[in-house]
């Protein structure tokens, strides 16, 4: 198998010949058809995430088919497509586990992270946490899904069920949220880098009510917002920006500093919380519901070997949407 490799933070992925792995029990290996690229896997290449497995193989929003089947697997066969997302695995016994949010658990594994992921053209996961995707939909469509799509999801549903949204960076997770709160019938206010005038052109074109710069104010006050980009200075803008009661859910997984902000932004029972990772239950729900909704998602495809070119692009906001990884 071939991967891109990271050997250390800092430093670009390197095309790696590697052997081929065998799937252990209760595993499966997939050949990699498509692996969306995630912001969180640069949290993983600069080092913002503690404790990563090193050397690391990133991706984690992984399409592909079954290959090979380890001991004790049930309800997978081989050639059937699954999804791999970023819970990869957890403990099952922990507090968390056992209330119904193994999102929290305290001894898991993330794909691209602690455990090898997708930016190879074949990865082996825990057949538990692998999702399987039917046939309805390409491969390429259906990456964004598995990690933006899921994470969006939980972030949606944490946010209530209030009739204005404002969606502060309007990336991968944000432009398939936005179809997602249109088709639940929600108005959907998107806030860009100011002066992005091509994303916010992008975010009205997906259904958004308004589109502006994350500097600007709401053209009326908001149910709740949920910030996707990674930039501190954006949680007092929400605060100020949401009604009476309303809430502010931050979902990425690092974000730069929170400046100080006066308390006034947070009383009138405003509510500041933040989404980690997903229940392998939010992934059934909104993967049942992703046909229904008819999401599509806007892609820019990259070559595998080309992956440090589309992480480059990721970060300089070069493309609308996702970009995915394709063997
Ligand atoms: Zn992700
Ligand atoms: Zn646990």
């Amino acid at each position: 198998m071939r991967a891109m490799v990271l050997n250390r933070p800092g430093a670009a992925l390197e095309w790696t010949e590697l052997a081929d792995r065998q799937p252990g029990p209760g595993e499966i290996r997939v050949a990699v058809a498509a692996c969306g690229v995630c912001r969180t896997d640069l949290h993983v290449l600069d080092g913002e995430l503690p404790d990563p497995k090193l050397p690391i193989i990133p991706g984690h929003e992984i399409v592909g088919r079954i290959d090979a089947i380890g001991a004790g697997v049930e309800g997978l066969r081989l050639g059937e497509r699954v999804g791999i997302p970023w819970l990869g695995r957890t403990c099952g016994v922990c507090p968390y586990c056992i209330s119904n949010r193994e999102n929290l658990c305290d001894r898991p594994l993330f794909t691209g992270y602690t455990r090898d992921g997708g930016f190879a053209t074949a990865t082996v996961a825990d057949a538990r946490f692998a999702f399987p995707l039917g046939e309805v939909g390409s491969d390429v469509a259906l990456a964004p899904l598995l990690c933006a799509g899921l994470i969006g999801w939980r972030s949606l549903m944490i946010a209530g069920d209030g009739k204005s949204l404002g969606l502060y960076g309007f990336g991968a997770e944000a432009h398939i949220v936005a179809q997602v709160a249109r088709w639940q019938g929600r108005s959907v206010f998107a806030f860009t880098r100011p002066g992005d005038l091509g994303t916010q052109a992008f975010a009205r074109r997906l259904g958004a009510t308004w589109a502006g710069g994350s500097d600007e104010m709401p053209p009326e006050p908001l149910d709740a917002a949920i910030i996707y980009a990674t930039v501190g200075d954006l949680v007092p803008l929400a605060l100020r920006a949401v009604r009476k009661g309303g809430r502010v859910v931050c979902a990425g997984i690092h974000m730069s500093d929170i400046p100080g902000f006066p308390y006034r932004l947070l009383w009138e029972e405003r509510q500041l919380v933040s989404v980690a990772n997903l229940t392998r239950q939010d992934g059934i729900d909104f993967l049942r519901l992703a046909p229904e909704i008819g999401i599509v998602t806007e892609t820019t495809r990259y070559p595998l070997d080309q992956a440090n070119q589309a992480l480059a692009d990721l970060r300089a906001g070069r493309f609308d949407g996702a970009a995915v990884l394709v063997p």
